[in-house]
């Protein structure tokens, strides 16, 4: 379990308000109410600066993806990480930056959607002037949904 905490970007706080069963396994609808999920910073040790992550859906039986909403201030961006099932970003406000490990720095705006495949080394963040947000859906392989990697460099971010 300390194992899977660590390793997940969201999944450690939609675990805790998700109880045994997620959406639809009880047999019913479920409607989550916006505003009820409880946002937590992004963990030092994995994102630089200032970052919100507020769950949105756990895994299911159903369906073995979690999502949450992810809020970067200008400057701030994630390490450098893989996804072992894959992740898919879609942006939902301002303005973002993302990088694959080997090519160049690529901008993304509100309404961009990036595929980031199995194992394929990347990080994602706010532009330096304008925060970003986007809801990230990430497949999960044995609970675990992320291996992180080193933090971005100031040079790397800016590198573009
Ligand atoms: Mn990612």
């Amino acid at each position: 379990m300390f194992k899977f905490m660590m390793g997940c970007l969201t999944c450690a706080v939609v675990a805790q308000g998700a109880g045994a069963q997620g959406p639809g396994e009880s047999g019913g609808q479920k409607i989550s109410r916006a505003g009820s999920a409880t946002a937590s910073p992004g963990p030092a040790a994995y994102f630089t600066g200032e970052v919100r992550v507020e769950p949105v859906f756990p895994v299911t039986s159903s369906i073995n993806a979690s999502g949450g909403l992810v809020t970067f201030q200008p400057g701030a961006r994630s390490a450098w990480h893989t996804h072992p099932a894959g992740q898919h970003l879609v942006v939902t406000a301002g303005v973002g930056l993302t990088q694959e490990w080997g090519k160049a720095v690529q901008e993304v705006r509100a309404g961009d959607v990036v595929w980031c495949p199995p194992g394929v080394k990347h990080w994602h963040g706010a532009s330096p002037g304008t925060g970003m947000s986007h809801l990230a859906i990430t497949g999960s392989v044995e609970g675990r949904n992320v291996d992180w990697l080193e933090k971005v460099t100031d040079e790397q971010y800016a590198s573009r």
